[in-house]
């Protein structure tokens, strides 16, 4: 275990879904890990915003390495929800052909996730469509049921396997983008940009967008991620068009098409599109993509309204080639390569953690089982869960949780409170762990509560507090 020494057995880079999952992997074995990540909170990059679906393993060839992994990586969610209670369902996909040629694609499909193993995989007829999901477009032909299909919240995923890993002795350093590594002797040397520097016998490079980036800082394989964006737009909770299932369009070459997503936090998504860009950072929306998206979900769910939208949002996916590139590098040592992990990386993400520990194992690091590895966190308590009665009676004891500081998506004050303690402190931060400004009014009525609670409980000044570190600072032109 740990000596408080700045030594480490891994240093996992990048705390998205996959460093999160080989960071909890890891900890149920004698091991001291480390996981960083540039940004200020976990969950920053890529995982931040994707369509939050655990497909069902019938869109990709199993000669893939991806497909292999989404299948294992789906099959594992049920367990990881009862150990880390975080919101997710299984509610099912039905893939909707509107056109007689999109019949033929929905039958290899089929015939892939069959060979594929998927469980309860169906070709339907219109009849059987509309039965499984009513609101969809009564024009449908027919299409595709796989009852294995579900929706997770990403970035809730995300903090309860760092809340695990944490819990099980992994160290976490945020603020800390690896800049400079060096191999000396049997360990690696690996500086951040603002100075502190870490040892390592081994090191993951699991930073999405980045990994090209953090490849190069070690010296090893040469490759170029290319962000491609993808657009969604965010209907209200109290929208009609709401479906029971993920409505999903026949695929087409470079994507699985434009999707109504219903969230498992009760609103729905439209999107996303997929347009190649250069900038790793460009996440703005565009009026056009919204038309062209709004056009294409309600060929499939007709009710859908622009009056609905709430707010729009991007995504880049990490493109790299055909499939995922996971393994140890051939060029430098004790370097396991995680990058090019797109669509369905959230849904292979717990398989990808089994993964890399095989990887690691194979490559000579010592794998002893904890004993008192424990892989459960605490259940939180959410007000918009509980009757009045039951609220009534906590506010007994804590009156903040009679403070309805978020009254879209009904978030009291201690729960904000919560998230400060558990050391979200950017309202990025507060809004993942809580959902607080997720609502219709997107913040309008409590990010200024928020931002008071925040100074309060951290002492930080107005000028300090964030939307997501940096520069983002909210009210840097205020005076
Ligand atoms: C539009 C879209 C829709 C998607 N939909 C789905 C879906 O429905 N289902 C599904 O299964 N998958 C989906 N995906 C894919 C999924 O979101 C990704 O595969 C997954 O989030 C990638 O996680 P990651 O941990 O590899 O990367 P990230 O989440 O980006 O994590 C990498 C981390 O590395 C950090 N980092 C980068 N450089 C450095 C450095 N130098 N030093 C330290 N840290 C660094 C970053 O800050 C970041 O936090 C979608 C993706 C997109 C974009």
């Amino acid at each position: 275990m740990k000596t408080g020494s700045n030594r480490y057995d891994v240093c996992i880079v990048g705390a998205g879904v996959c460093g999160a999952n080989i960071a909890r992997r890891l900890s149920a074995y004698d091991l001291d890990v480390v996981l960083v990540d540039k940004e200020v909170d976990v969950s920053f990059g890529v995982s931040k915003a994707n369509s939050g679906i655990v497909h069902g393993g019938f869109h990709h060839s199993k000669k893939y390495l991806k497909a292999r992994l989404e299948i294992q990586g789906a099959m594992m969610f049920e367990r990881l929800r009862q150990e880390l209670d975080f919101p997710f369902k299984r509610c099912g996909i039905v893939v909707a052909a509107l056109h007689e040629d999109e019949m033929r694609a929905i039958e290899q499909l089929y015939m892939q996730g069959v060979d594929n193993g998927v469980i309860g995989i169906e070709m339907c007829s219109r009849e059987r469509m509309l039965d499984l999901e009513p609101k969809l477009n009564p024009d449908v032909l027919g299409g595709l049921w796989v009852p294995g299909g579900g929706i997770v919240e990403p970035y809730r995923f995300v903090f309860s396997l760092v809340e695990s890993a944490v819990k099980n002795g992994v160290q976490i350093m945020t603020g800390f983008k690896v800049a400079a590594a060096v191999r000396a002797g049997e360990e690696w040397t690996i500086r951040a940009a603002d100075g502190r520097s870490i040892r390592a016998a081994y090191v993951v490079n699991a930073a999405g967008l980045f990994a090209d980036e953090v490849s190069e800082v070690f010296g090893a394989e040469e490759f170029a991620i290319k962000p491609r964006k993808g657009e969604y737009y965010l209907l209200d909770r109290m929208t009609k068009a709401r479906p029971n299932r993920v409505v999903f369009p026949v695929p087409t070459s470079v994507s699985k098409g434009l999707l109504v997503i219903p969230t498992v936090e009760g609103t729905v998504l439209i999107g996303p599109t997929a347009e190649s860009v250069d900038d790793k950072c460009d996440l703005a929306t565009t009026r056009d993509q919204l038309e062209k998206i709004l056009s294409s979900a309600r060929m499939m769910i007709p009710s859908i309204s622009e009056y609905d939208v709430i707010t729009s949002f991007a995504g880049l996916r990490p493109t790299l080639g055909e499939d995922f590139y996971i393994d140890m590098s051939q060029k430098v040592p004790n370097l396991v390569q995680v990058a090019g992990i797109e669509s369905p990386g959230l849904t292979a993400s717990p398989a990808i953690g089994e993964y890399v520990k095989d990887l690691l194992k194979k490559a000579g690091l010592k794998l002893r089982e904890k004993v008192d590895y424990d892989p459960f966190v605490g259940k939180r308590l959410h007000v918009k869960d509980l009757s009045p009665y039951e609220v009534d009676e906590l506010a007994a004891a804590d009156p903040n949780y009679a403070n309805m500081v978020c009254r879209c998506e009904k978030v009291s004050e201690a729960e904000i409170i919560e998230a400060v303690r558990a050391g979200h402190t950017t309202l990025d931060g507060i809004k993942y762990f809580t959902r607080a400004q997720m609502g219709r009014c997107q913040g309008g009525f409590c990010t200024y509560k928020i931002i008071k609670i925040i100074m309060r409980e951290t002492g930080l000044s107005w000028q300090d507090i964030t939307k997501n570190g940096g520069e983002s600072q909210i009210l840097k032109d205020a005076l």
